[in-house]
């Protein structure tokens, strides 16, 4: 059976289009190329029959839809519960190698689906969108990159045929353990442009990392298409997380190993001179309600008392990424939480699962609580700042 979707797929990859994987039958999984096991997390196989699963038994409460396919064909899921008119659209694994937040956000919709009132609270409020694994091609290849050639782009946007191949793009060694010189890839996490109506231009390659990217992967292509549709059902997405691994990093002036980093800065202020070239966001863009949605994820950790879900620092500041997700969304209105899990799983595997993912998942309904409750609103956007910052090393 393998076999025949393996030459199918060819034929369809030498017609230039993309192949949905058939119902029923997975495509091929990659060798494992890293030391450690993965099996704790859920890969693509076990997400489908568990949304499926949840679907069947919410009794209508929850909703799994195809938003999109990536570009080996895999489906990209949406998963909504609640009917709430504040919008809260949670993403995980747009890199591969990252996969706690996809455990999480499994948990989470266990809670909002449940029967309790408190869920039943959550959903009148909130309208959760999730994208559990919206890179999944990489997800199954546990790396970070999605898996596509520039060949392909320029198949699919001809105009790019003279266009150096954009920046984020790899195709000649091996990065995190993978050799992507035998399967090239996009980084996706910088395919995304502020203006979400964006058609790519040969002058705008091969661009860099404080540009703006194209939409040219199917996945950025996807994410971006849900965020659409919910800002013209809803007006706007209130809320979007994004949720990564990051190395292994120390809190500022301690030996303590950070648990996850936060961040609501990853492009200048549109109204502050560094910002300028983002001026025409300014009236949208919120770095205050990003700031307090990061201090809720906060106070919830703190909260835990002392423990490693104390151990939470910021991740780098000052950043310039237009061509991040949270980036682009940050400057189309929406308040904005970056998670920084410690450790990818070239250098964790499923180490610390457990505790990694009820950290997320902590941080996740500590913004959820108070976006449901507007508390969120009373919260000082100074105190973001008294959150430690990270150390490269741990002190002396
Ligand atoms: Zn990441």
């Amino acid at each position: 059976m393998k076999k025949w979707v393996g030459v199918t797929a060819a034929i369809a990859m030498a017609a230039g289009i993309a192949l949905p994987a058939a119902p029923g039958e997975a495509l091929a999984k990659e060798e494992s190329h890293h030391e450690f096991s993965i099996k704790g997390f859920t890969d693509y196989a076990e997400l489908t029959k568990k949304l499926q699963q949840v679907e069947k038994t919410s009794k209508g409460l929850v909703s799994v839809d195809v938003a999109g396919q990536s570009n080996q064909g895999r489906d990209i899921y949406t998963v909504r519960v609640g009917s709430g008119d504040k919008v809260v659209l949670i993403q995980s694994e747009i890199h591969g190698n990252e996969k706690t937040g996809t455990d999480a956000i499994l948990n989470l919709l266990k809670t909002v689906s449940g029967g309790s009132p408190y869920a039943q609270q959550l959903r009148e409020e909130i309208t959760f969108v999730f994208m559990p694994m919206m890179n999944p091609d990489a997800s199954e290849g546990d790396k970070r990159r999605n898996t596509m050639t520039w060949a392909e782009v320029v198949e699919d946007f001809p105009q790019l045929s003279g266009a150096q191949p954009s920046w984020n793009y790899l195709d000649d060694r091996v990065q995190q353990n993978y050799d992507y010189s035998k399967n090239p890839g996009f980084d996706v996490n910088r395919d995304f442009n502020p203006d979400l109506d964006y058609v790519p231009q040969p002058e705008d390659f091969p661009g860099s990392s404080s540009d703006p990217g194209w939409f040219i992967t199917p996945e950025s292509q996807t994410s971006r298409d849900v965020y659409k549709s919910l800002v013209e059902e809803f007006g706007k997405v209130d809320v979007f997380i994004d949720l990564h691994h990051q190395g292994v990093y120390y809190v500022e002036g301690t030996s303590d190993e950070v648990t996850l980093s936060l961040s609501a800065q990853f492009v200048p202020d549109p109204s502050s001179p560094e910002g300028a070239e983002y001026a025409q966001y300014a009236d949208n863009y919120n770095y205050d309600f990003s700031r307090q949605l990061n201090v809720a994820a906060y106070d919830a950790l703190q909260a835990k008392g002392n423990s490693i879900f104390n151990n939470i620092t910021l991740y780098s500041q000052g950043l310039d990424l237009p061509g991040t997700a949270l980036g682009s969304y940050a400057l189309n209105g929406s308040g904005t939480v970056l998670f920084e899990v410690t450790g990818q799983t070239q250098s964790f595997g499923q180490k610390k699962r457990g505790q990694l993912v009820k950290a997320v998942e902590t941080g996740l309904l500590g913004i959820v609580n108070a976006v449901a409750d507007g508390s969120v609103h009373d919260l000082d956007p100074e105190e973001y700042k008294d959150i430690p910052l990270t150390s490269y090393r741990p002190a002396e």
